[in-house]
């Protein structure tokens, strides 16, 4: 009997993949394998509306359990796979059960890293922030005037800080790296942010790692910092990074480069196997990308589904980003990798444009949706916008796209 198409991984980029099969005309089975008992949902809210409760459960879904059922897609829930067998076209599962398969779909997303055991990462009180178990876990410690350090200045640690902050936490943020924002934006969008969340009363300390956090009764109490001071806290966040869960591929022979490794067409070394998401990295004009984002899952994982049906697309990407910090949104066009120039654009929103010589690269544009709009529309037109136009608080933006 024919086993369809299995996928492992039953988050955004899985749940997608499911999804457009079916929307493609897909008549085959299709089963979907999660090892997480819900049902597939969206990651954003997790540390934002969900964890202050004004998000429920059922909300958090990308869709009701039921349409699974209704698409005829085999959801399993609360199982784990351990091992692929190629060969044979099977996946076998924690348990000994065995699923057969004609194309296999990898979305196995990606891990956080942990503070490790030596550094006291091991007390009760420590959280990451990546799926449900942690949003419910960490919640009830958001009480006002508890002490939360969060460790780590990216978008993780810094959309918690914020969370924190607003809900009248004290909240102290080390960043081992000389800046926030250190990997992903430039030292204007960094200054941006550290100036925002001084203003909400976080304390920022950058160039400061975490030298060790101490426990009393298996509970984390205090934490001493790579300057020499030693803080009390009530609780520890967490988001210094993930990895891509890459142990199923490589254990069954696939190619894996910072991820699995696919081609533009979202296919493994192995032509039956695909994958998508945060656990793939695949060919981008001229190098080898991954992104961990929510679009990107979303897109490849579109994208995949197409081509297991034959489409024969090819993933070019224009990536985007967003990040929601107080009441300021940020959105990203663009990867920034490479630039050698910022121009600033200082009006009613500020925004951010980044450049390697004339050639645009990416926008962060912070509370303003015309800078992030017409950027992301010129990358998908190749151009690059005239810096003095940019820098022109009275300039028309929109002016950009039609100008020669
Ligand atoms: P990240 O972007 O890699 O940032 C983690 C930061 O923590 C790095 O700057 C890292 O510095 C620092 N760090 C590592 N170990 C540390 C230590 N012991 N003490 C102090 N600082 C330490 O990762 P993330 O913020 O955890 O986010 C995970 C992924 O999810 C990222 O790809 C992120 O972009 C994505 N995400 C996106 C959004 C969004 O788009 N809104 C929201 C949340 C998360 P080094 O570089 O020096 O190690």
């Amino acid at each position: 009997m024919s086993g369809g198409v299995v996928i492992v991984g039953a988050g955004q980029a899985g749940a997608v993949l499911a999804e457009k099969l079916r929307a493609r005309g897909y008549a085959g089975a299709v089963t979907l394998i999660g090892a997480e008992a819900v049902p597939p949902y969206q990651r954003p809210p997790l540390t934002k509306k969900y964890l202050t409760g004004e998000m429920t459960l059922e909300r958090l879904f990308l869709r009701p359990e039921a349409v699974y059922a209704e698409q005829d897609i085999t959801l399993r829930l609360s199982t784990r796979v351990a091992g692929v067998d190629r060969a044979a076209r099977r996946v076998l599962l924690e348990g000994g059960e065995t699923l057969a398969y004609d194309q296999l779909a990898l979305t196995t997303g990606s891990t956080p890293r942990r503070l490790p055991d030596a550094l006291g990462g091991n007390l009760a009180g420590v959280y990451v922030a990546r799926d449900l178990a942690d949003a419910d876990a960490m919640a009830p410690e958001f009480v006002a005037g508890r002490r939360v350090l969060v460790v780590g200045g990216g978008y993780i640690g810094l959309e918690a800080a914020s969370v924190a902050a607003a809900r009248g936490l004290k909240v102290t943020l080390i960043e081992q790296a000389p800046r926030i924002l250190n990997r992903v934006a430039a030292p204007e969008t960094a200054d941006w942010f550290r100036d925002l969340h001084t203003s909400h009363g976080v304390r920022i300390l950058e160039g400061c790692g975490l030298a060790g956090l101490e426990g009393c009764d298996g509970r984390v109490r205090a934490a001493r910092l790579g300057n020499g001071e030693t803080i009390e806290v009530d609780f520890v966040i967490a988001g210094i990074g993930i990895v891509p869960n890459t142990a199923l591929a490589e254990a069954a022979g696939l190619a894996v480069e910072n991820g699995i490794a696919v081609d533009a067409f979202g296919r493994s070394s192995d032509p039956l196997v695909w994958a998508a998401g945060d656990c793939a990295s695949f060919p981008w004009r001229g190098r080898r990308v991954r992104l961990e984002s929510v679009q990107n899952a979303i897109d490849q994982a579109a994208l995949v589904a197409a081509n297991m049906l034959g489409a024969g697309q090819e993933y070019d990407p224009v990536p985007w980003f967003w990040s929601d910090q107080y009441d300021v949104k940020l959105q990203i066009a663009g990867l920034n990798t490479g630039y050698d120039r910022v121009v600033a654009r200082r009006g009613k929103g500020t925004s951010f444009w980044y450049f390697s010589g004339p050639r645009f690269l990416a926008v962060d544009a912070i509370n303003d949706p015309r800078a992030y709009m017409i950027g992301k529309r010129l990358l998908e037109a190749g151009r690059s916008p005239d810096p003095a136009v940019l820098t022109d608080p009275d300039s028309d933006l929109k002016a950009l796209l039609s100008a020669g």
